[in-house]
């Protein structure tokens, strides 16, 4: 059996769906769900999987990773390279992916850490990635043509992945998330609600609802109109059924005030689910606000997507 099939045999999939009843104010009056994304790997955790699947089953497809078990990557091999912060979910969930199918990865971190690694890079490093720190300037660039043509010509054979493995193949891997949801409960359901950073978990999600249903993005970042145009930017037709709150983003992106991480330690002590300040825990906060506030129609059906994902709160 293939390396692939079987890292895929160690996932949970379909991911839980949790009935969840909150003794919040307001949370009586609707029925909720919670999608348990992050229980699909320990390490691979969540819509990064989702990202990735097609992704990476085409990768290994085509290039039929023809490298002699064992040998040493040089810069022309097949390999990998994507982008992402120190705490990144998707460098952990890719590096963990590429080890396991001994595919080279070549990572560009944002910042130097080269003295002080986090623990997510430490995992990178165990798992032989090869890592280049750049600053936040070149960092920037990551979209650029310039900066991605040198990287091409210094490793000729590499596939790059963009930041978060946000890319239009991403769609369809989280689109099955809802394929999931409505196997479960039908699709009578009106509310999925689900964090927004880069968008694609967001227009996947919102490429796969129907007409009468709706997503909420929590914005987890400030990006008043900036979120929206990721979003819009993956979805080809002119949807409608979606809207980002700009509320809850508690300072910015990894910010993570006081009242936020006792929020989210309160959170764990009573459900037994742990979410974390960057992702998760904005948008169960904003969950809890938004019950009190009434801001669901009384009697109706919300999914909420624990996205998973705790790289940013790891000591
Ligand atoms: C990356 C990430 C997100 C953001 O997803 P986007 O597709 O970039 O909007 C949300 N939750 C978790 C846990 C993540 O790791």
């Amino acid at each position: 059996m293939n390396k692939l099939t079987l890292l895929e045999q160690t996932l949970v999939q379909p991911s839980p769906l949790e009935l969840f009843t909150p003794n919040w104010p307001g949370a009586s009056d609707v029925t909720i769900y919670i999608k348990r994304d992050d229980e699909i790997h320990p390490v691979i955790s969540g819509n990064k999987w989702r990202k990735l699947k097609h992704f990476i089953r085409e990768f290994v497809d085509l290039s039929g990773l023809s490298r002699a078990e064992g040998s040493l990557p040089t810069e022309d091999s097949i390999r990998l390279i994507s982008f992402g912060g120190g705490f990144s979910n998707h460098l952990h969930a890719l590096g963990y992916v590429c080890y396991q199918l001994a595919i080279p990865l070549t990572v560009i971190i944002r910042g130097n850490y080269s003295s002080s690694p986090t623990p997510m890079i430490n995992d990178l490093i165990a798992w032989n990635a090869n890592i280049e720190y750049v600053d936040k300037a070149t960092y920037k660039l990551r979209d650029t043509s310039e900066y991605l043509d040198t990287l091409k010509r210094r490793y000729p054979n590499a596939k790059i992945v963009p930041e978060g493995g946000s890319q239009l193949q991403a769609l369809a891997g989280v689109s099955d998330l809802v394929t999931e949801i409505d196997n479960e409960i039908g699709t009578n359901y009106h509310t999925i609600i689900t964090p927004v950073a880069s968008g694609a978990t967001m227009a996947g999600i919102v490429s796969a609802v129907e007409k009468h249903q709706h997503v909420v993005g929590i914005g987890v970042l400030k990006g008043q109109d900036y979120l929206e145009s990721l979003v819009a930017k993956f979805l080809s037709k002119n949807n409608h059924n979606w809207h980002i709150e700009h509320e809850y983003h508690c300072g910015g992106y990894a910010k993570a005030p006081a009242y936020l991480t006792e929020f989210c330690h309160q959170f764990k002590s009573e459900t037994g689910i742990a979410i974390e300040p960057v992702y998760s825990g904005k948008v169960f906060f904003a969950l809890k606000k938004m019950l009190g506030q009434g801001a669901f129609v009384k009697g109706s059906t919300l999914v909420v997507v624990h996205t998973g994902g705790l790289q940013g709160s790891r000591p």
